[in-house]
């Protein structure tokens, strides 16, 4: 499957926010936006003079980023949205939420979205009691995520568990309790925009 392979945190000062791409680093001093905030580049690029098409072709694409997913994808999840019932950038961010490595980083069992996906390949998660190696995979509420072993998982320091999400940690698993509303998100995204951006 293809895979972004460039600086991570380059893609990060290039949207002008933090995309939180390389686990523990993205919360101390040593983030390349908290110290560099400038566009990558010899003197940056002023995000000021976007057009309205560049703003949303910037914010669409800092979703991707963050989500790891590729341009297939993400317009599929677009179209899905834009053919369903209910507020179009809800459903958007709703469909890459609830992807299984997505949710083993929200739960704490990775530092990263990308590492979340290589331990999926390596099928060390549970969904629902079955073993399930498709990164992408969509979780429904009610689902549950556990690791097939705690010995090959650590989980994430200083990690919040979103409320959409509940820990049961007698049995050791994460439940996916209810979808979540994009004012729940702690990576804020215009997603107004980026559904207009696809509508033209
Ligand atoms: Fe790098 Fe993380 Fe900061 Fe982004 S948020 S610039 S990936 S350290």
């Amino acid at each position: 499957m293809a895979r972004y392979i460039d600086a991570k945190c380059r893609l990060c000062r290039r949207e002008g926010s933090k995309l939180y791409l390389k686990g523990v680093r993205c919360d101390s001093d040593k983030c390349a936006v908290a110290k560099r905030p400038q566009a990558p580049g010899q003197h940056g690029t002023s995000r000021k003079s976007l057009s309205e098409y560049g703003k949303q072709l910037r914010e669409k694409q800092k979703v991707k980023r963050i989500y790891g997913v590729l341009e297939k994808q993400f317009k599929n999840y677009v179209n899905t949205a834009l053919n369903s019932k209910g507020i179009s950038g809800e459903i958007l961010m709703q469909k890459l939420e609830s992807r299984l490595d997505n949710m083993i980083y929200r739960s704490g069992f990775a530092v990263s979205r990308a590492q979340a996906r290589q331990l999926v390949r390596r099928g060390l998660f549970l969904v629902n009691g079955k073993a399930i190696t498709t990164a992408s995979a969509q979780l429904r509420a009610g689902d549950t995520i556990k690791p097939v072993s705690f010995d090959k998982i650590h989980v994430r320091e200083g990690f919040v568990m979103p409320e959409w999400l509940e820990a049961n940690t007698k049995e050791k698993y994460v439940k996916y309790t209810k979808l979540p509303r994009t004012e729940d998100l702690q990576e804020k995204v215009d997603v107004q925009s980026i559904v207009e951006f696809y509508s033209r």
